[in-house]
């Protein structure tokens, strides 16, 4: 139990009982991968998480990355963890047999990448980012570009990095300024600046290969002329890498996360960047998106990760700490007795409890997510195909959004538990705190990810995609209402299923009068509110699971484990569902506090 950061039981339960990767690996496209290999698979991988990972998440915080002589600094452990992840196959697993890799499903690579971010969240992004870029070079490359860069990447020697973010285009990409020009070889010689790059330089990759969002020379404004172009810190020539006019400019200092270097990156100072377009010409976000998808379901499952780890740090300590006596029926305090642990008091189980809820609920629905994403690639129809790309369409903002802003109070709660020690650098529940803050502001901000999700996902394809959703989750009712101590629960999801129709119908009537701005100003409320609706759905998921379990006699976990998950279940439906009642009044309330009018509220 010591320094546990993840249980694993609960990985491999919510895999293969709630996920039910089987669906997945009797497809075609994953047959060679099975139950056996993943147990291997994760085996290997947490081991090298307790050795490499967790053992330096303190230190990274404590020495953080930083820029000294034009240089980027970073722990020294994190070049043997690229170095062996590079080695282990993580950093390619994902990619296809032709491209190199093994074929992976996301619902394993997911699950192993948890396993690594509970250990240490400040390095998986290095090679996360990595795999990111190649896929980029993969998808839309030239076979020139992918043999140039591709295989370098794969094996960790070089870095990848996404580089969108300029000063004054955060959010809104369609501002990106950084322009390339045309050359006569083809090539393209890039100016501009590129902030807040995740990974964009250290000393243990001997090249960074950067997929930056350009402008070329008289594009046309907006999101239509930005297209994608590789540009690596140093270029390939044949006498070997020569520097490329990519600089380094400085770092930025954070509040958390501080291994994870944060850098500002200046093309073309010198005249002498140059860069080769990827894909088609002022398509650019559009293939950008493949990456951006793929890290908001990775920032959903870091953040996940986090909340897993500080939800045993805490109930570690909720163990060992006395403290107070239980409030007796009489309501006298027994002085002489001895006092009980604090994991004894009803508060501090309350605490606890919202943790493993937030946790568990969050690495369900990743995993949801991912077999989405596998089902997009294999399913055998091309319906089955479609319908599950629609699907992790409306649920990506909600991987990216849910984890990191319910992760927020979730880690609070972790630190809560531990009373004043918990502010105290001593104890790592303060680090934690930290290091979840960025998740909701990168990737795209909570803001811009709920009006994703209400703006775009809710109605795309005439509501397709929410149709769909629907349907999975009255299949989980109907699932859960064969058990009779299940159906009070089943049947609280289904009246929840139905008010957030209702709420959906009252805000689509502002987007069918053509008042947008109206229909989106409480997009943040509805996030929480839908997501809340789909937490409740994978627990009903995973309680239906855990009854199976007990009911056939599957001692691949125990009594106790099964009815922890059915408790958990109900503590969501009563402590955090419940709200949805509270929220969906917000959101049907017909006045209008927050949209900008002549009257000046801000004021004194
Ligand atoms: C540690 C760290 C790592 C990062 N890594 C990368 C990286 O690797 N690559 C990369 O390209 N970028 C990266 N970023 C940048 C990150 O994605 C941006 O910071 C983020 O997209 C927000 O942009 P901004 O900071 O300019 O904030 P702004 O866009 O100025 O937003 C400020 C506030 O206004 C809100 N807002 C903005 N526009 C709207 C709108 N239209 N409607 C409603 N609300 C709005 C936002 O939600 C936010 O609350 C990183 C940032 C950090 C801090």
């Amino acid at each position: 139990m010591a320094n546990q950061y993840i249980d694993l039981s609960t990985v491999r339960f919510l895999l293969y009982k709630v996920a039910e990767l089987e669906t997945v690996t009797k497809l075609p496209h994953y047959q060679d991968h099975n139950k056996e290999s993943v147990e291997i698979l994760i085996e290997s991988v947490k081991d090298f998480a307790d050795k490499e990972l967790y053992p330096y998440i303190r230190e990274m915080d404590e020495q953080p990355a930083h820029y000294k002589d034009g240089k980027i600094i970073v722990h020294p452990q994190i070049g043997t963890a690229i170095k062996k992840a590079g080695e282990m196959g993580l950093i390619v697993g994902s990619f296809t047999y032709e491209e190199g890799g093994l074929q992976m499903p996301a619902t394993v690579s997911n699950t192993l990448d948890m396993i690594m971010e509970a250990a240490n969240n400040h390095v998986i992004g290095y090679w996360g980012l990595t795999f990111g870029a190649a896929e980029l070079l993969v998808s839309f490359g030239n076979e020139e570009l992918k043999e140039t860069y591709v295989p370098n990447m794969m094996e960790g020697k070089w870095g990848g990095t996404m580089c969108l973010t300029e000063p004054q285009a955060g959010s809104s990409l369609s501002d990106v300024k950084t322009t390339a020009y045309p050359q006569e070889d083809g090539s393209y010689k890039i100016k501009g600046q590129k902030i807040f790059i995740s990974g964009g330089d250290h000393e243990y990759c001997e090249n960074f290969v950067h997929l930056v969002l350009t402008r070329i020379e008289g594009a046309p404004a907006g999101t239509k002329g930005i297209s994608l172009m590789v540009v690596p810190k140093h270029r390939i020539t044949e006498n070997g890498l020569e520097f490329n006019d990519v600089i380094t400019a400085g770092d930025f200092q954070k509040m958390g996360q501080r291994g994870y270097c944060t850098t500002h990156l200046s093309f073309g100072e010198n005249d002498d960047c140059q860069g080769w377009l990827v894909g088609t010409a002022n398509e650019g976000l559009k293939h950008m998106f493949l990456m951006m998808n793929g890290a908001r379901i990775s920032v959903g499952r870091g953040a996940a990760a986090i909340v897993s780890a500080a939800y045993h740090a805490s109930l570690q300590y909720a163990k060992e700490r006395p403290q107070g006596r239980r409030v007796s029926n009489s309501g006298k305090k027994n002085v002489a007795e001895e006092q009980t642990l604090i994991i004894n008091h009803p508060d501090v189980r309350r605490m606890l409890l919202l943790q493993k809820a937030v946790a568990e609920g969050s690495m369900s629905l990743v995993l949801e997510a991912s077999k989405a994403y596998d089902l997009s690639v294999a399913a055998e129809s091309q319906e089955e195909r479609e319908k599950n790309h629609l699907l992790l369409e409306l649920l990506t903002p909600m991987v990216k959004t849910y984890p990191s802003e319910k992760g927020i109070t979730a880690v609070s709660n972790g630190l809560q538990v531990l009373g004043g020690y918990g502010f105290c650098s001593e104890f790592i529940l303060q680090q934690y705190y930290r290091d979840i803050r960025i998740f909701s502001l990168y990737e795209g901000t909570t803001g811009i990810q709920s009006m994703d999700l209400l703006g775009r996902k809710m109605t795309m394809k005439g509501g397709k995609a929410a149709f769909i959703l629907v349907e999975k989750i009255m299949e989980s009712i109907q699932a859960a209402n064969t058990h009779e101590d299940l159906k009070p629960y089943a049947n609280t999801l289904g009246e929840h299923l139905q008010l957030s129709q209702k709420v959906a119908q009252f805000l689509m009537g502002f987007a069918m009068k053509g008042e947008y701005e109206r229909f989106l100003s409480d997009a943040t409320i509805f996030m929480e509110f839908f997501s809340n609706l789909t937490i409740a759905w994978q627990w009903l998921k995973i309680a239906t699971a855990a009854k199976h379990g007990l009911i056939t006699g599957d001692t691949t976990y125990t009594e106790e484990f099964y009815e922890s998950k059915i408790h958990t279940m109900k503590f969501f439906y009563k402590y955090e569902l419940a709200k949805n009642h509270s929220l969906s009044k917000v959101l049907m309330d017909e006045n209008v506090l927050t949209i900008p009018t002549e009257q000046e509220v801000f004021v004194g």
